[in-house]
Parts: structure tokens; sequence; C-alpha cells
């Protein structure tokens, strides 16, 4: 097999989304591991992709692809993979990487598996893990053709560095189409955060409408920052304004798989509990003992949150000054 992993940037930092893939793919045994970076100033990025398993790095540093729009990457990524021969091509989901996995599937008439959480290498085929039914059953799915392209839920992997050496890297310049430029980023706005993002983060701690009100938020906001964590949110405060959509977690909102994820005042809904029900611990904190939520939790707790969260984030406080 030979893999390509698309690396997503911000920054001067690669995503540990798509690190997680790359190691996940330094695994898969008997295949040769790329991984393309795309963007502007990203050279310097190449040799920590080789601390996760890439052998090779193509790297394409250009003005117009600067802005972070998919066109001119699926112009990068389809000349990558005819010109390397790659017969696989995986992304760790982001707004990004999952506009530009479904432009490269249609100019490479390429079938795209999306949603994985794992994939394995049995008999020389790649076999993709994907949660069904409301996540209940995990069900193997393929390709009929090559390239293959799969996208992976986020969290799915830990990004974990090998003992890889210094990278090939190669350069890559690719003619654009023309629709590919006719979108323009007009402005950007960089939203101002103090901690991993949903995305990324190995906890995470939710507010729902038991909060009470927006300000209340702080609550989850302090025991995030004391755990390390990134907030989220239902979207019945983001439906009422207390928090950004951005942090919605749910069918409508992301679908996060974090180590930990603390639920305060969250009724545990189902459309919620497709969003965050594949993380490795649930706590729930809730005042009504009959809460859906506690029917999913590995450890749930009845009380009101005002008490039962200043009190565990001054613990957590403590704990890590002690
Ligand atoms: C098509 C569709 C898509 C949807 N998509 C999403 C989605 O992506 N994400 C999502 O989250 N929802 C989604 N919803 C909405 C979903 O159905 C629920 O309405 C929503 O998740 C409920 O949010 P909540 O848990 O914050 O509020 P509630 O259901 O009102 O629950 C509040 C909980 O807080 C508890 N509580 C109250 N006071 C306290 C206190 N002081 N201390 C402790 N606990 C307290 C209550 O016992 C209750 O269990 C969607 C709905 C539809 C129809």
């Amino acid at each position: 097999m030979s893999i390509l992993v698309f690396l997503e940037h911000h920054g001067n930092e690669l995503q540990k989304g798509s690190l997680g893939v790359l190691s996940k793919a330094a695994t898969l045994g008997d295949s040769e591991v790329a991984a393309a970076l795309v963007g502007g100033g990203v050279r310097a990025l190449a040799s920590e992709a080789g601390k996760f398993g890439a052998t090779r790095v193509h790297v394409a540093e250009d003005d117009a692809l600067e802005p972070p729009l998919p066109q001119a990457r699926v112009d990068v990524l389809a000349k990558v993979v005819q010109d390397g021969g790659y017969d696989t091509v995986l992304f760790a989901n982001s707004v990004l990487a999952a506009d530009i996995a479904a432009g490269l599937s249609a100019r490479l008439d390429a079938g795209l598996n999306w949603d994985l959480t794992d994939v394995e290498s049995r008999d020389g085929n790649l076999i993709g893990k994907r949660p069904a039914l409301q996540d209940s059953v995990v069900v193997d799915v393929g390709w009929r053709s090559t390239p293959r392209l799969a996208l992976f839920r986020a969290g799915s992997f830990d990004a974990a560095a090998t003992s890889g050496g210094e990278p090939e890297v190669v350069d890559v310049s690719a003619e654009y189409e023309a629709h590919s430029q006719s979108a323009k980023v007009v402005s950007q706005e960089q939203e101002q955060a103090s901690g991993p993002s949903i995305e990324d983060a190995d906890v995470i701690v939710a507010g729902g409408r038991g909060l009470g009100a927006p300000e209340n938020f702080t609550l989850a906001e302090e025991l995030a920052r004391a755990l390390g964590g990134a907030v989220g949110a239902t979207r019945a405060v983001v439906d009422a304004g207390w928090y950004p959509y951005s942090a919605q977690i749910g069918q409508t909102g992301k679908v996060v798989s974090p180590k930990l994820y603390v639920a305060l005042g969250i009724s545990g809904a189902i459309q919620h509990k497709v969003g965050m029900q594949s993380s490795n611990v649930i706590v729930a904190i809730n005042k009504d003992p009959n809460a859906p939520i506690f029917e999913f939790s590995d450890l749930g707790v009845v009380g009101d949150v005002h008490e039962i969260v200043p009190k565990l984030t001054e613990l957590v406080n403590q704990r890590k000054s002690g």
C-alpha cells in the first residue's frame, strides 16, 4: 500500500488530528507512508511530519495556497496522488479537510469513506471501521477501486511520535484549475482561544441548559482550564445565544471523542449523544436522577452544578499544585 496523509496546519503548528492519522498509517505494516503539506511557509513543518512516521513529505508552498480554501488544495493533492501513484489518501476530519476530501473524490472519481474511527490492513486490503445506527454498531467498510479516500472522525487516533528520521522532501508545483481560484477569502477573524480546540482536546467540559444562564458558562470554562481542556455546548444553549455555534456538539454540531467528557446540566438527548458517546470516559453532573445522560455515562453525579462544579474545579487545581 502507498498511503498519503493530508496534514492540516494552523499557523506554525500541525494539527494533532492529522498527526494521529499519520501515526496510525505508519502502523499499517508494509505500507509506504507519505504526507502532504500545503500552504504558505509549511516547509519548516516537514521534519515534524517525519517524527510521526512520514518517510516522504510533499510540500506545496505558494501564495495562492495561503488562504485556507479547499479547491486549490484539491488541485495539489490530485497531482501528488497521480504523480506519486498513491493508492490511499487519508484525512483527519475538519471543515477544510472534509471539503478537500469531497473535492478530491470527485476529481479522481475515487471512493470516499467518511466518519471512520479506525482502519486496518487485512490480507493486503484496507478495511475501514465506521460507526452506524447512531454509533450502536461498528461496521467494516471497504473500497471498490483505488485511490481509496478516507476521512477519520476527530480524536480517532493518538498522535504518537515514532523514531522516524528526516523525511525526503519533494516540492510540488501544481497548476490550478480556473474554478479553483474563483473563491477569495475576503477577511479572516481569529477566535480568541486560550486552550485546545474542541477537535483536538483530550478533555471537553460541555455545558447545557442546566447551567441556568449564559454567564454561568464560567463554571465550564474554569473547570476546562483546570483540566487543560476545551468547552463544548448543547444546541439548546447555542440556539439561546449562550455560547458560540463553534462549540456545539451533536448531530448538527461537532462529533468528538475526547479521553474525558464532562457534561454539566445536559439532559443527554439523542442528538447530543451522537456527538459525544464515543468519548473514552463520560462524567455527567445533573440534578435529575432520571436524566437520560446517566444511561450512557461512566460516572454520574446527581446534584446541582452550581454547588458541585466550583468544588470540583478547586479540587483539580489543588491536585495540580500539590
Ligand atoms: C434535528 C435536530 C438536531 C439537533 N442537533 C443537536 C445537536 O447537534 N446538539 C445538541 O446538543 N442538541 C441537538 N438538538 C437538540 C436536542 O434535541 C436537545 O434539545 C438538546 O440537546 C438539549 O440541550 P440541554 O441538554 O442543554 O437542555 P435540556 O434538555 O433542557 O436539559 C437540561 C438538563 O439540565 C439539568 N439541570 C437543570 N438545572 C440543573 C442544575 N442546577 N444542576 C444540574 N443539572 C441541572 C436538567 O435536569 C436537564 O436534564 C437537536 C434537535 C433536533 C430536532
